[in-house]
């Protein structure tokens, strides 16, 4: 196994069981080819062994560490962990009344650069580190055996073209067991029934990670007239209509994620009152139209490197003002950064700058994040993506 050798003074992270180590934290050395994914031992500048990991030669993430300490892993330790995130889904209340959730969520389960998200009987697979990549086709053979064979019929492979050129592996999507699924994947989460897209889909298919942010919005949702931008496949929406809103608009600058919108509101609460517009959310909110009781405003990473921060920052600032402006009095907006950079106390001056220039005082009532099936291990804060903040006007 090749040795990665920390520079001196930069093993403190390490130490405290942050599973990241970029570029400049040391060098590869020893005989043999630093092949992406390769397995690496981490070493401090003195020769202690710290950890084991994979390795990426062409990206900054250089090293993520799986194993803390001297003892080397088993050669199926993640197998096992895998085994293990099933198991602390199995036994997870929160997870009780969908068929759809996420399996194993990377760093948060011990398996930095592996996703896998579960769809009723579907499996959709990310592998998101070159060394993820190279445990493919053990992956491929140890899934079937983790869940009851007539629960899950195939695991479909995605991936992300981005991450694919910085790991330094080829762009692959397609079956890692079984059959391709059918497209579109029925899939149940509380009162309200979905259709997910895995092959075409954003991220996997579904915003999995609002699902708990849906419930809130659904109960609040009675009576009020409701906008959701962003709308993708019209999640949000959807909870709100199906829960008994006075209407629904739904904004998004997709035609594909519009469509199935329209299906799902078709599906799940035909007689709702519902617009739906195909445009720039930006655009959308400062023009005139009508006022709404609840506003879910979810957009995209707005910074996706930390030098973004102060641009998104006016963006996100722009959106909460125009919002807080289409909000009566009393409504609630459901506001979203999913952008780590932009974390809870960033989110909260944002709002606060909004608020103050509507001349609207705000209230918090409540603050939100990714469910009990998105875990973040303390050790990795930068899994803390996804913030939500519920305002009052
Ligand atoms: N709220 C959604 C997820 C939102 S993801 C859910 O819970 O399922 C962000 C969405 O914003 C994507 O669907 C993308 O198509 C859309 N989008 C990106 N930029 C946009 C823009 N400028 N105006 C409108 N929609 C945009």
């Amino acid at each position: 196994m090749l040795d990665f050798v920390l520079e001196p003074g930069r093993d403190r992270a390490l130490r405290n069981r942050h599973p990241w180590l970029l570029s400049r934290s040391g060098e590869v050395r020893g005989a043999g080819d630093a092949a992406p994914g390769s397995s690496v031992r981490v070493v401090s500048s003195d020769g202690e062994v710290l950890g084991y990991g994979d390795l990426s030669p062409a990206s900054s993430l250089r090293v993520r560490v799986h194993h803390f300490g001297k003892e080397e892993p088993a050669e199926d330790w993640f197998v096992r962990r895998i085994e293990a995130a099933i198991a602390r889904r199995a036994g997870d209340p929160s997870l009780a009344a969908t068929d759809a959730h996420r399996l194993v969520n990377a760093e948060g389960d011990g398996l930095p650069g592996l996703v896998i998200d579960r769809y009723k009987d579907v499996l959709v697979v990310k592998l998101q580190s070159a060394g993820m990549h190279r445990r493919r086709e053990r992956l491929a053979a140890a899934l079937p055996g983790l869940l009851p064979p007539a629960e899950v019929v195939c695991a479909w492979e995605r991936a992300d073209a981005a991450a694919c050129r910085r790991e330094g592996v080829p762009v692959v999507e397609g079956p890692l067991f079984g059959d391709p699924p059918s497209a579109k994947v029925a899939i149940r989460e509380g009162a309200c029934h979905f259709e997910v897209d895995v092959i075409h889909g954003q991220k996997t298919g579904f915003y999995l990670d609002q699902r708990d942010a849906r419930a809130w919005v659904a109960k609040y949702a009675p009576g009020r007239d409701v906008l959701d931008l962003f709308c993708y496949s019209g999640g949000f929406a959807t909870a709100a209509a199906q829960a008994g809103a006075a209407s629904v608009t739904l904004v998004d600058s997709s035609a594909p994620a519009l469509e199935t919108a329209e299906h799902h509101l078709q599906a799940n609460a035909p007689d709702c009152p519902r617009t739906v517009v195909k445009g720039d959310a930006f655009e959308t909110l400062r023009g005139e139209g009508p006022d709404f009781d609840l506003l879910v405003v979810d957009p995209p990473p707005l910074a996706r490197r930390r030098s973004q921060v102060a641009k998104a920052s006016r963006a996100q600032k722009d959106l909460l003002l125009h919002a807080l402006r289409r909000a009566r009095p009393g409504a609630l907006v459901f506001a979203f950064s999913c952008s780590h950079h932009m974390g809870p106390d960033l989110f909260r001056k944002i709002a606060f700058g909004a608020s103050r220039d509507a001349g609207r005082p705000v209230q918090v009532v409540g603050s939100l994040g990714a469910p009990s099936d998105h875990p973040v291990s303390l050790d990795h804060p930068e899994g803390a993506y996804l913030t939500g903040l519920v305002l009052r006007t």
